[in-house]
């Protein structure tokens, strides 16, 4: 049984960064160890995703050299699209702002990655927000991955006293907290870019996006134009 020393995706980054240093960490992004000793890298390039197979073994041996309580038996190298992952509470009243909000943040994609690079934007909204999300994807020729935010469930952080949960207008109970769950999820799974969407006064995302920023991952933060 070996039990993984990797903390977390910032721990896994800056491991990463050590071994292979930031040109090459710029273009391959570690995803997750799994528990086979494989490292899950996501590159957005062919070429890049081509030279990182061929450097598995290296890279294995020098991650190895720097843990070697690790257990990295090989490299899994990924070609991904770029992901644009959205985040923001589940009620955000200004729909008119996501789609400029979009455009920019796939302007940044194409100017770090060039204008040809795939994206597929990642999300957990519903609602009108998920509507208007939708219609710009499918205006704009994008593909789009969306999530649920498990609301029936409870997360390990939760407190064990089940009064944290919180009731819908039809008596049934939810957990506050699967939003925030979700997006730290959807940020480990890996993201170039974040749209965050912020209410006003809200501190909610704040760990989210210096949890994001810790990974090198550029943040664009939207604010509702509202004053609280
Ligand atoms: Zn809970």
């Amino acid at each position: 049984m070996t039990t993984s020393p990797v903390a977390g995706s910032a721990d896994l980054h800056a491991w990463w960064l050590q071994a292979v240093g930031e040109e090459v960490a710029e273009q391959a992004r570690p995803v997750r160890l799994d528990t086979s000793g494989q490292l899950h890298v996501r590159c957005l390039i062919p070429a890049w995703a081509t030279q990182m197979r061929q450097l598995s073994r290296q890279v294995a041996d020098r991650l190895t050299a720097i843990r070697p309580e690790s257990g990295v038996a090989g490299l899994t190298v990924v070609l991904s699209p770029a992901r644009l992952l959205v985040i923001g509470p589940p009620k955000w009243q200004h729909q008119e702002l996501l789609s400029p909000a979009l455009e920019d943040a796939w302007h940044d994609v194409t100017q770090i990655h060039g204008p040809h690079q795939p994206l597929v934007i990642v999300h957990g909204l519903d609602g009108e927000l998920g509507s208007t999300l939708a219609a710009w994807t499918q205006h704009a020729g994008v593909a789009s991955e969306s999530h649920t935010p498990e609301w029936d469930i409870c997360g390990p952080d939760c407190p064990a006293d089940p009064n944290h949960r919180q009731l819908r207008p039809d008596g049934t109970p939810y957990c506050p907290t699967a939003g925030r769950r979700l997006n730290q999820q959807m940020i480990d799974h890996g993201a170039d870019i974040i749209l965050a969407l912020i209410p006003p006064g809200s501190a909610d995302l704040d760990a989210d996006i210096r949890h994001a920023r810790a990974v090198q991952i550029p943040v664009r933060e939207i604010h509702s134009p509202d004053q609280p």
